[in-house]
């Protein structure tokens, strides 16, 4: 729980440094390099790359190598990051409008419906009737959540650890929430479709094997630093670029489309992970507090 506690701070204050340093034709590299590197300084580690996602882009891209893309200066922008200590991991994200103010409708939809999700979260409510909440206020704002993508419990070193919660009232996510549960809540707002599909590149994967005939020496390294937590390729400058599609073939890594609305349409994100206590719940990162 402590380690729990100090991830959620050290999330809280890594997504203020973002909200504070991003700037129209900054280099996403750079903006993922400062946001990793506040999160080590402040005694955590990365639990994914920090996901920099523009516009119609829903979730799942980081900076690639040496990438050139820049912060455009009107943009939607989701920034999703994570910090673990010692395996216990807090997930979290903001969005923010840069330029004009036509999104702030659609960034105020997603913040709202976190905002709704908190407040109804407590021992006892299914996971779907917090999805009831979170498509009521999206609706209500005049926009569709997206279907597709859930929140999701979080386990020790496991940021996807099953058990979903959905972002409309979707009776398959049937369980009950549960005290000392820890669940990352991440409502999607969008004026397109409401789905997401593949984007056709993947920035960020994941280990799923451990041995591998001929790349032990890669994997080694990458479980020493990451686990099985999703990771990017920019963080081992010393492990060739064919690795991964070849290492994805063999199927010791799980690749992450980078995820794009279906209808082009542009999408807002806000999520906190919250430790599930009597008669309601902690929100780790205080996302909530940052607007
Ligand atoms: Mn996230
Ligand atoms: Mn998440």
């Amino acid at each position: 729980m402590r380690e729990l506690i100090e991830a959620g701070e050290v999330v809280h204050r890594a997504l203020k440094y973002a909200l504070d340093v991003i700037h129209p034709d900054m280099p996403v590299l750079e903006l993922c390099e400062k946001i990793e590197g506040f999160i080590i300084a402040q005694g955590a580690k990365p639990a994914f790359p920090a996901n920099i996602s523009i516009n119609n882009v829903a979730a799942h891209y980081t900076a690639k190598k040496g990438d050139e893309l820049r912060i455009p200066r009107n943009a939607i922008i989701k920034i999703d990051i994570g910090a673990h200590k010692d395996g216990y991991i807090v997930d979290a994200a903001v969005t923010i409008s840069l330029g004009s103010n036509a999104y702030d409708g659609l960034v105020r939809a997603s913040y709202s419906a976190l905002k709704k999700a908190f407040e109804v979260m407590r021992p006892g409510i299914k996971a779907w009737q917090i999805g009831e909440a979170i498509e009521g206020v999206i609706r209500a704002s005049g926009y569709r959540p997206i279907y597709n993508l859930t929140g999701h419990r979080i386990e020790r070193y496991n940021l996807h650890a099953g058990e979903v919660i959905p972002n409309y009232p979707d009776k398959s996510a049937s369980q009950a929430l549960k005290v000392g549960d820890v669940y990352a809540v991440e409502p999607f707002a969008t004026n397109g479709r409401g789905y997401v599909v593949d984007g056709g590149s993947i920035t960020i994967y994941r280990l799923v094997r451990v041995k591998s005939k001929k790349y032990q020496k890669y994997v080694e390294i990458i479980y020493e630093y990451s686990n099985n937590l999703p990771f990017a390729p920019r963080w081992f400058p010393q492990i060739p670029d064919d690795f991964y599609e070849e290492a994805m073939a063999e199927g010791v890594l799980y690749g992450y489309e980078v995820l794009v609305e279906e209808g082009g349409g542009f999408v807002s994100q806000f999520e906190d992970t919250f430790v599930v206590e009597e008669g309601g719940a902690r929100p780790l990162a205080r996302t909530l507090e940052l607007l």
